[in-house]
Order: C-alpha cells, then structure tokens, then sequence
C-alpha cells in the first residue's frame, strides 16, 4: 500500500485526469500558480462557505490546516465522539491514506451524521457526485456513522435582501452509496498509479478544460504547435472531434484535407494558415464600418459577480456594472474625449446608480457607441433597465445604438495570427503591438474583477484605495483606446483599399 495520502481535491484531479493527480502529488512545481480570477473563486467560495455554516450556529470549526492536519483529526474525532456540538464544519477525517475536510457533519443527536458538501455554483455537476461518494467513503471507512448526504448549491432565484432560501439541498444519499464501489476501484487505480516512479501516458484532451481547466497545461501542450487543428473556431459537438483530428494528424490547419468539413469561419482560418496576410472581405467590411455615425463613443464595462448578493434586488453572481471607460470622437478626425466612471464605494450608495448617472453625463447625443462583444454591454444596460425603470427609456434607446467591432472580425478580417479568436486580447496586438496589457499593473479581466472586488470592500487602506482606482482606471481606459486604435485601422484599411495587411 502506497505511503502517499490522497486528498479530497486529488481525488477529483484524479478523476478529471489521473497524470494531473500523479503531477500533484510528486511534481506540483510543474503547476502554473492561480490566477487572480481563481483566487477570487476561492475566495468567493469560502464566503459561500461561511453562510452555510451560520445555517448551524451552535456548530464548531476545525480551524486547524496545512501542517496542523493530525491536531484537526483529532478535534474532529473528539467532536464526533462527544456528540455535544450541533455541527462540525471543515470535519478533518483520514480512512487508510485518504483524507477529506467535509465541509459540514451534521449531528442528529442518535449516533448517526449528515453530510453536507456546500457549492458555489448555482447548478448540479457531475463531478459533485464523485466529491460526495468519495467523502461518503472516507467516512464510513473511518467507522462515522452517515445518514444522509447533501449536495448543497446556490438557489440563483433569491434577490437581496431576502436571501433565506439561499441554498437549495439535494438529497444525494443513494446515489453516493451506488457509487461507492466505484470509488473503491478508481482508489485502487489511482494508488497505482501515484506509486510508479513515471507519470501515466495520457494524451492531452477535453479533460484539460474540465471542470475549471488543469494547472499542468502549460507542461503538457507544450508541444503543441501554433496554427494546430486545436486553433479551430468553435469547433463544436463535431466527431471526429478536434482532439481526434490532433492525435490522428496531420496536427496542423494548413495542412488539414478535404475529408474534414469546416464553417466559413473555419475555412478562412485554414487560408489564412496558408499565408503570413490576412483574409479581407472588403466589401463587407466597408459596408459594415459605413454604419458607424458620430458622435462615436468608444464603450467598455468592468463588472463584478458576487455570489452573495449585495444590492436591492440582486442576485446570486448577477453582474454590476461598476467600472466603465468611454472615449468620445464628436465628428471625422475631432479629438477624443475620455470620460470615465469607477464606483465610489461609500458605504450605502449603489453603484448601479452612480453608474446610471455617470453614463447620462456622457451620452448626450444619440451616435454610434462601440463595444467589442457588445452582448455583453446591451445586456447589462437592458438588466440596468429593468431595476431602475425611471431610467428605462434612456437605457433602452441606448442599446439601439450599439455596434459590435468584434462583428469585423468574426465575418470580414482575420489573420493566423489571432489563434481562432476574435477577442480583443488577440486582435489588438496585431494592429497595435505597443499596446501591450503585460506592460499594466491589471493585466486581464479576471484580475480586474479582483481588484474591483478589493476596492469595493470596506476596510482597504486609503493609498491602497488610490493606487488600486489608478490601475483599474488606466486598465480600463486601455480597452476602450484599443478600440479607437482598431477601428482606426480598419478604416485607413478600407479607405486605401489595401488588399493585404502585411504581417506586423
Ligand atoms: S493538462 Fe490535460 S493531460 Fe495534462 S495533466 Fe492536465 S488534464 Fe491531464
């Protein structure tokens, strides 16, 4: 028997992939640190968890972690032979080498346990069931008497103030006692395979992406090389899928045959690979910029998605619009205006509110507002619509003016360079190298949303506070530029029929 402990979070590594599980266990450092988005879930998670506990007041927190593992075993198996606390919670239990932190032990006061695995998502998955079934193993291993297990998550129909029925219970019971052989097996294979001295041959996959993606991918697709048939846009539900096309070869686009049926979109991308310039459809993309009118305004949100609600009428990781940038060009070659907005914070305003009026300061004048993905943006000015419906007639008449830039690419520009994406992370590198986000303190969305999330709780230091609003302002500010920049482009482009952009 295998010396090494498997944890609940190596168990679902394992099951998602068994050289992920082998890569934590013996070669961790191979593993790109989470980013500020994840950390964000885990923090997000953890609040999640905290408001589960306050549903079991009289319960008790085995506080002890890391190294302390054995000091919380053992409050956990004093708590569970006292019988006295109501609930345990982060229950620290070991069966043979197997070890779980159940997120709450329920005490029904007859020498039996519930179980009870808490979720921030809003929805069931498959792989809770295996989280479940593996705890429900442990325990019963370790002799603790379980009654019923439950697959706690988020009810995403509860509005603030009113958040009592914030979790939704399920009954996992008989489906977690069905699976435990199955565990037991995927246990005795597992222990194999952590015991060898090499990794498990495993091919890269769609089991990569899933649930959450894999800390190991840069290790393992390292090989992959660029313009592979992985590069393919939305690439979809198809068999052979793509991971089939990759493996079996030929790896590369450009070197893909006739058998492998593609979509416009993908067909551009297979002559792009062919050529170092782009693909231009010049007609359609003339008469698709001639819909722009002035005044053009330039628009990008930043949001934030709580799971736990925080305004009026809000629900669970309903997104708020609390950051926006708008550069404003009032008629052909005019200077642009920049305008922006960044929520106050102050305890008891509403940045939904103060959002609403900032954005009446700057659109004044009915024009053409440009977003990239502006799904996005319409569809949080139609939700802003909805809950402040004095304002309504003003927002509504806003989304009539949206045009998509990114509608450029999706259908009349595109270059191998952009990896089968149309994001404006892709895209702009290619018109504006200079304009580089590594060279930004926030770099991406996800640590946008973190730093949203930091400025916006209470307690943040007051130069903490300011160099924090600077670099979200100069993030979000270089979005709604890269957009002039890009638009700017296209336009020159069309203006002198240039055939070919020449690869920069
Ligand atoms: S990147 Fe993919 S193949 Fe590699 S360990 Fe992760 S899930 Fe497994």
């Amino acid at each position: 028997m295998s010396t090494l402990q498997i944890t609940k979070s190596e168990y679902a590594a394992g099951v998602q992939c068994s050289k992920r599980l082998y890569f934590l266990v013996h070669d961790s450092e191979l593993a790109t640190a989470p980013g500020d988005d994840l950390q964000l879930r885990f923090k997000q998670g953890r609040e999640v968890g905290e408001l589960a506990r306050a549903r079991f007041p009289e319960g008790s927190l085995v506080t002890q972690t890391g190294s302390a593992i054995e000091k919380a075993i053992e409050i956990t198996s004093t708590h569970l032979s006292a019988l006295q606390v109501s609930a345990i919670f982060e229950a620290a239990v070991r069966f043979k080498n197997f070890l779980i932190r159940a997120d709450i032990l329920k005490n029904n006061f007859d020498g039996t346990w519930d179980l009870i695995e808490v979720k921030s998502t809003t929805e069931l998955k498959a792989e809770h069931l295996d989280d479940v079934a593996f705890q429900l193993f442990v325990l019963r291993g370790a002799g603790i008497k379980i009654n019923k297990v439950y697959l706690s998550h988020i009810n995403n129909k509860v509005t603030f103030p009113n958040l009592n029925d914030f979790f939704i219970d399920h009954d996992f019971t008989d489906s977690a006692i069905e699976k435990l052989p199955e565990v037991e097996l995927k246990l005795r294979s597992l222990v194999q395979i952590i015991d060898r001295p090499l990794p498990p041959e495993q091919a890269i996959g769609r089991q990569c992406a899933n649930p959450y993606g894999c800390e190991f991918k840069s290790e393992c697709w390292k090989d992959v090389p660029k313009g592979s048939v992985l590069e393919l846009y939305n690439y979809r539900k198809r068999n052979p899928t793509k991971f089939d096309l990759y493996h079996r070869g030929p790896k590369l686009i450009q070197e893909l045959g006739e058998d492998v049926e593609l979509t416009r979109f993908q067909q551009v991308q297979f002559l792009a690979s062919k050529t170092d310039e782009a693909i231009i459809d010049h007609a359609g993309l003339s008469e698709f910029l001639a819909k722009v009118q002035h005044p053009i305004y330039y628009f990008d949100f930043e949001t934030i998605a709580p799971p736990v609600p925080i305004l009026n009428g809000m629900r669970p990781y309903q997104r708020i619009p609390v950051q926006f940038s708008c550069h404003v060009q009032n008629g052909p070659g005019a200077d642009l205006k920049h305008h922006e907005f960044l929520a106050s914070g102050t305890p008891g305003s509403d940045p939904r509110r103060e959002c609403i009026d900032a954005m009446r300061n700057v659109f004044t004048t009915p024009g053409t507002i440009v977003a990239y993905h502006d799904d996005f943006e319409r569809s949080l000015i139609r939700e802003l619509a909805q809950q402040f419906v004095e304002f309504s007639d003003f927002l509504l008449e806003l989304e009539k003016d949206f045009w998509d830039l990114e509608d450029a690419f999706q259908n009349h520009f595109y270059h191998q360079k952009f990896g089968g994406s149309c994001s404006i992370k892709k895209v702009l590198p290619f018109f504006a190298p200079e304009m580089k986000y590594e060279y930004l303190e926030i770099k991406n969305g996800g640590q946008a949303q973190a730093a949203l999330v930091r400025l916006l709780t209470p307690g943040l230091l007051p130069e903490a506070k300011d160099k924090l609003r600077k670099d979200l302002l100069t993030y979000c500010a270089q979005d709604s530029m890269a957009m002039v920049v890009i638009h700017q482009k296209l336009i020159e482009l069309t203006a002198n029929n240039i055939r070919f952009l020449r690869q920069g």
